[in-house]
Order: structure tokens, then C-alpha cells, then sequence
């Protein structure tokens, strides 16, 4: 057995979608002429609520677009202290944008909209930076794959605009979220200035990302991706690889996170478990207990032809996804429930 379960980045395109993309439509889409690229922009605007959508290689570069797009050097956004934009995105905030961030101690990854309205520095207070964004995911990474209530999204909008700030949303895992919570996903576009999608994680796509916003917005983002270097040419093969998964890999995620769900279960009662945190979704963190070395316990499931993560201080983490099948997870449920540390 080889099982990934280190992320949902890791899953590999199936023939029925390798076959997909190459029988794509291309062109060169610097001239915008990639007939498959500007059908995949439009679907997903259209399916968010928003006028217009721009393909990315990458969700770093889409998040990293919306904060140049929102932001002036020197100014100020506000996130959750676990945020990818902030963690995970090689301090791109300060190199592509000369952003400062003010980190909020969320919950879960999610912070909410008094939380927010007390971080808003003051305009007229010259000596500290001008708060100019908020950004918040959905689902959250490190939070463990929580959701959020659509209302404190709602709530965090208002503060925004009474206080002239843009809101975008990193949607890397909207997909998630959406089957979660059954969210009304044309709603999103009332409610965000941007948001980015991510179709290489549980959508199972190789490659993609997309940025929705108003038409003129997503006209200045085509800029800021040309001087990042994320203007491509036939990239109709990666947005046809995005349209497959758009249409066959959205309900199934129910299972990633049945799945999860019951690794949860079994992990609550193994004696080698001290803490399981809430599975909402496809994430699942936990901690050992003291005396078990959290190394050690990876390298066995290792050996047994598992691989999970470490977030460092005792705590794990399982990632469910697309090539994570049923037989590899009764495989995976006996393994844990049979392992001796
Ligand atoms: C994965 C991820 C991204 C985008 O990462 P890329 O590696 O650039 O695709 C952005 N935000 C969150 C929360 C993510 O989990």
C-alpha cells in the first residue's frame, strides 16, 4: 500500500480527466484567445456571483494578486494569525505588496467581525498604517478545515464598508466548504471584493486557480499577473483539467470528509491520542500523548505504506482526498487501531 495522506494536493489526474484535457480547445491566452481558459473564468464567476474570473498557476499567486490589487505600500491587512497568506506564501505580502499584517487570535483559523472592527486602526491617526483589507478563508487550512457561518461573512462586509475596507476571500477549499454547509455559493459574489478557488486540491485538477471580482478589478488583476509572471499560453489543457473536476468532483467530497470523520472517531479512543480536534471537513489534527514521540509514530505508519504530517508540538495531520478510496481506509482504520507505541 502507498497512501498519501500528507495533503489534498498530492492527488494525480484520472484518465477520464487526462482525456478531457487533451482534447481542450487552446489558443494563446496572453491574446486571450484560449477559448477553454475564458469558458472556465465565466463558469465559475457565473457559479460565485461574481461579473468576471481570471486563471492563475497557483492560489499563492491569486491571493498574492487580490492583496496588490486591494493594497497601497505601507498599508495595513488584517488576517488570523493562521492564515495562509500570512504563513504560507514565502512573505509575499511584504515583498509583492509592502503590507504589514495585523494577525487576530481567531478561532479555528476564523476570526470574526468585532474582532476585526477593534484591529481597524484609526485613519486619522497618521502614525500607524492605514488598515486597507481584511482577508479570511474558507475552508481554514490550519484551523484544522473549518467553516464559517456565512452571517459573520455578512457582518464582516458591513464593518468593511463602514470603514472603507475590501474583503477578499482565499476560497482554496471553498469546494469543502460548500458541500458542508450547503452555503448558497452565488451568494459569496455579494459579499467578497475577490475571492481565489483552488482546483489542484480536493478538486483533483493538476493545476489551477481562479480570481473573481468585478469586471474592472479583474481587468487591473491582469496586469499585476502579467508583472508576477503568471501570463500563460495554451493553458486551455489546465483550465480543461479544472472544468472536469468542476463537474464531477464537487460531491463527492462528502466522502473525503465521511472519511475523516470516521478517523476522527477511531483516533478519540486509541489510548495514544491525547487530543482530536472537530473534523468539519476532508482536514483531521490531532495530538499525542507526551510520551509518545510524534516522529516515531510517523515513521511506523510509514512502514506500513502510510504517510501523514506533523504541525510540530505533538500535533498530526490527515489530509482525505480524491485518491484516498474506501479499501485504503479500512486498510488505514485497522492500521491505527492495531498500532503499538
Ligand atoms: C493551498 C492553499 C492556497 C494556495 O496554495 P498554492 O500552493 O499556491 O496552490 C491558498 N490558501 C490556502 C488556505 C491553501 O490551503
Amino acid at each position: 500500500m502507498d497512501i498519501n495522506l500528507v495533503s489534498d494536493t498530492v492527488t494525480k489526474p484520472t484518465p477520464e480527466m487526462l482525456q478531457f484535457m487533451f482534447k481542450a480547445q487552446v489558443g494563446d491566452d496572453v491574446y486571450k484567445q484560449d477559448l477553454t481558459a475564458i469558458e472556465l473564468e465565466n463558469k465559475i464567476a457565473n457559479f460565485f456571483g461574481f461579473e468576471a474570473g481570471l486563471f492563475f498557476p497557483s492560489g499563492t499567486m491569486a491571493n498574492q494578486t487580490a492583496i496588490k490589487l486591494h493594497t497601497q505600500p505601507g498599508e495595513q491587512l488584517i488576517a488570523d494569525k493562521w492564515a495562509h497568506v500570512y504563513n504560507y506564501e514565502g512573505g509575499g505580502v511584504s515583498f509583492n505588496s509592502g503590507v504589514s499584517c495585523c494577525l487576530l487570535d481567531g478561532n479555528r483559523g476564523m476570526i470574526t467581525a468585532e474582532q476585526v472592527s477593534g484591529a481597524i486602526n484609526n485613519p486619522e491617526f497618521y502614525h500607524s498604517p492605514l488598515t486597507s483589507l481584511v482577508c479570511v478563508e474558507n475552508t481554514t487550512n490550519k484551523g484544522g478545515g473549518a467553516c464559517y457561518d456565512f452571517n459573520e461573512f455578512k457582518k464582516i462586509r458591513q464593518v468593511c464598508d463602514n470603514n472603507n475596507l475590501k474583503f477578499h476571500l482565499d476560497g482554496a477549499r471553498i469546494w469543502n466548504a460548500l458541500v458542508a454547509t450547503n452555503d448558497n455559493a452565488s451568494n459569496y459574489g455579494k459579499v467578497f471584493h475577490t475571492m481565489s478557488v483552488c482546483f489542484s486540491k480536493g478538486m483533483g485538477a493538476p493545476v489551477g486557480s481562479v480570481l473573481l471580482s468585478d469586471k474592472v478589478t479583474i481587468n487591473r488583476a491582469l496586469r499585476i499577473r502579467k508583472i508576477l509572471g503568471g501570463g500563460m499560453r495554451q493553458i486551455g489543457y489546465l483550465a480543461a483539467a479544472c472544468l472536469f473536476a468542476f463537474d464531477h468532483n464537487i460531491e463527492r467530497l462528502i466522502q473525503d470528509h465521511q472519511r475523516a470523520k470516521e478517523l476522527a472517531d477511531l483516533l478519540k479512543i486509541l489510548p495514544w491520542v491525547s487530543v482530536v480536534e472537530p473534523v468539519e471537513t476532508n482536514i483531521l489534527i490531532f495530538s499525542v500523548q507526551s510520551s509518545v514521540d510524534e516522529n516515531q509514530l510517523m515513521e511506523k505508519l510509514k512502514q506500513k505504506g502510510i504517510q501523514i504530517s506533523s504541525m510540530g508540538h505533538g500535533k498530526l495531520r490527515i489530509v482525505t482526498h480524491l485518491d484516498y478510496k474506501q479499501e485504503m481506509h479500512n486498510y488505514v482504520l485497522e492500521t491505527l487501531k492495531k498500532l503499538k507505541l
